[in-house]
């Protein structure tokens, strides 16, 4: 619920600033391009609001949202192992929590990838005691500044303490609290740095965004990442999850299958739409203005990410 009254906050501010940029250009394809306000700016605020929701999810597994990127905690007599670190902002938020999930010490984060919203929390949880786990592409982009034009942001260099210690290239299996997890590389789609996170026992998967659960996702092209890879590990992980999984999404209310399968549809049927365009020699303006995206709008197009926006993002990705 609360995460639902966020959503809204979010949308109604983007939505003002597409009016103001309604009223000052005239034709449709000039808001095509990135939002007028960074989506780190929006993000940033509405983490900044202590609104954190706890999702009780399967055995000793708990979501934590509203800090930007979903949170996955494993508590057990081993201590916590948690996927993503959310954004430093709601620190107090996060660490009450964890506190309230169990006084388990925490033992383990995972960064599922580099972008802030899942690995700004890095220096205090690992002040706090996890010892940080990531791939070598996570490592690369968190050891120097990292510019995004299509978020119009400059990613800091991550403080000493923050910098992943454990560095994955292939899966690395954890014996934990009783549970079997799997961290599984794979190739370019969200970013190049991606890794999704399997808790067997439990059947709970953790997809950090290869899965944002009913709305358009982002995909950082300028960091390897493009649509076909996000299309082509999202088939990947359908092939070994089944219906009874727990799906968690970097963005979004918990899942199941059904909603991975229909958030890879959505990303198929775009991607070959805008293909199709721009195969013709159409330009990013007038592909927007062809509205590739319009069967899913309706769906998909109510987050941070509006049509206009992700019809460029699959765009810019398509080789
Ligand atoms: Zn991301």
């Amino acid at each position: 619920m609360l995460m639902t009254i966020r959503r809204q906050k979010v949308m109604s501010g983007l939505s003002t600033v597409g009016s103001a940029l309604l009223l000052i250009l005239p034709s449709t394809t000039a808001i095509a391009q990135v939002p007028a306000i960074s989506p780190v700016t929006t993000i940033n605020e509405a983490a900044a609001k202590p609104d954190i929701v706890l999702t009780p999810l399967r055995g000793n597994l708990t979501m934590v949202s509203g800090s930007g990127g979903n949170i996955t905690v494993l508590t057990g007599s081993d201590g916590k192992f948690m996927v993503d670190g959310g954004i430093s902002l709601s620190k107090s938020s996060i660490e009450g929590a964890l506190a309230k999930i169990s006084n388990a010490p925490l033992k383990y984060l995972v960064d599922t990838h580099y972008h802030w919203d899942h690995t700004d929390g890095n220096p205090w949880l690992h002040e706090a005691g996890a010892t940080i786990v990531a791939t070598t592409n996570t490592v690369k982009h968190l050891s120097t500044d990292t510019r995004v034009d299509d978020w119009k942001y400059t990613f800091k260099q991550m403080a000493p303490d923050g910098m992943p210690t454990v560095v994955i290239n292939s899966p690395k299996t954890y014996h934990f609290d009783g549970e079997t997890i799997v961290l599984t590389p794979v190739a370019p789609a969200h970013t190049d740095s991606d890794l999704y996170v399997y808790f067997k026992k439990a059947d709970v998967v953790v997809l950090g965004d290869l899965f944002w659960n009913g709305v358009y996702p982002f995909i950082d092209n300028e960091q390897g990442g493009g649509i076909d890879g996000m299309i082509k590990v999202d088939n990947e992980i359908l092939a070994v999850i089944t219906d009874k999984t727990v799906v968690v999404p970097g963005h979004g209310p918990v899942g199941t299958r059904k909603d991975l399968v229909a958030f890879r549809d959505m990303l198929v049927g775009i991607r070959n739409n805008v293909a199709a365009l721009k195969k013709q020699g159409k330009s990013l303006a007038d592909v927007v203005a062809a509205k590739p995206t319009a069967a899913f709008d309706a769906t998909f197009g109510k987050f941070v990410i509006g049509p206009d926006f992700f019809t460029k993002i699959v765009y810019d990705g398509l080789k």
